[in-house]
């Protein structure tokens, strides 16, 4: 199924009718609250049924008289991966670069992006105004694990994972004079657009094999696959429950693709990933 976060936090699933159909009741006592999507994922095998019913049934709001939030608006942690596409590595090396091989996902593991910079489909992505830098798109594929995950084999990984949805990772990327920690250039308010709904792992199938694609103002910038991962999901997911336990909602960010570039306030950036969804971004200059 295709669940979402809408209006004041409730919680929908997208119905066989294409509306958005109430299934906040479901979620238990943090009903209402962003916190919400973290408690329906957790006990979603108690739920399953009834929500395949709703959405059998249909009969919701219609989805242009809604407004879609992140599907998952608190998700305790972001785990992302550096350098997890090779030809991506290859376009952020200097030309003078040794031949020797540079560290990738396979030693890196993972960083973290602030929970904070997350925002939604009808949100707009907000760039400060700082001078020396720019700011790039980066596509990726993300992961909303599902039940908690602590030292899991790469062969059981993927049970531990509710769905994916689409993920922006938007970085800032300064000159020689700068030297900001890449959780600050990652976390900016508004850098994390995930969206727009998140569809079940049964639905999407196995994710080595997910076609992705980003455009900007209607130029496609990134097109690549999952398949070229250097760590696969389930290999990203049992190397950081190794070291922190992942909880039901947590967001895992499987890295981008080569292709990306700098986008400005005023552009349009548009993200489509097979099988899991698609959406569209305003860019802006950030009011504050
Ligand atoms: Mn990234």
């Amino acid at each position: 199924v295709k669940v979402c976060v809408y209006d004041d936090y409730r919680l929908g699933v997208l119905g066989s009718d294409g509306s958005v159909v109430d299934i906040s009741k479901l979620a238990g006592p943090l009903a209402g609250t962003p916190w919400a999507m973290n408690e329906l994922i957790a006990r979603f095998g108690d739920v399953r049924q009834a929500i395949e019913e709703l959405a059998l049934a249909g009969d919701g709001a219609a989805i242009e008289d809604v407004v879609l939030r992140p599907p998952v608006p608190r998700p305790r942690q972001i785990l992302a991966a550096p350098l997890n596409y090779g030809a991506h590595i290859l376009e952020l090396q200097d030309d003078d670069a040794s031949e020797a091989r540079e560290p990738d996902a396979r030693e890196l593991g993972f960083f973290v992006k602030a929970a904070g910079s997350i925002s939604g489909p009808a949100d707009p992505i907000e760039l400060p105004a700082l001078p020396h830098r720019v700011f790039h798109h980066e596509c990726e594929l993300a992961v909303v694990i599902g039940r908690e995950a602590r030292s899991v084999s790469p062969e059981a990984a993927l049970e531990y994972v509710f769905g994916y949805t689409c993920l922006l990772d938007i970085t800032m990327r300064m000159d020689d004079t700068h030297t900001e920690e890449r959780t600050l250039r990652k976390s900016f308010h508004s850098f994390t657009p995930l969206g727009p709904v998140v569809v079940t792992s049964d639905e999407v199938g196995p994710p080595g094999h997910l076609h992705m694609r980003l455009w900007v103002n209607g130029e496609l910038r990134q097109d690549a696959s999952t398949a070229d991962m250097i760590c696969a999901t389930e290999d990203l997911i049992a190397r950081a429950s190794r070291v922190v336990t992942l909880y039901p909602g947590d967001v895992y960010a499987t890295g981008t693709p080569e292709g990306v570039g700098p986008i400005v306030p005023g552009d349009e950036v548009r993200i489509w990933i097979d099988r899991v969804g698609e959406m569209s971004l305003r860019v802006t200059q950030r009011p504050w």
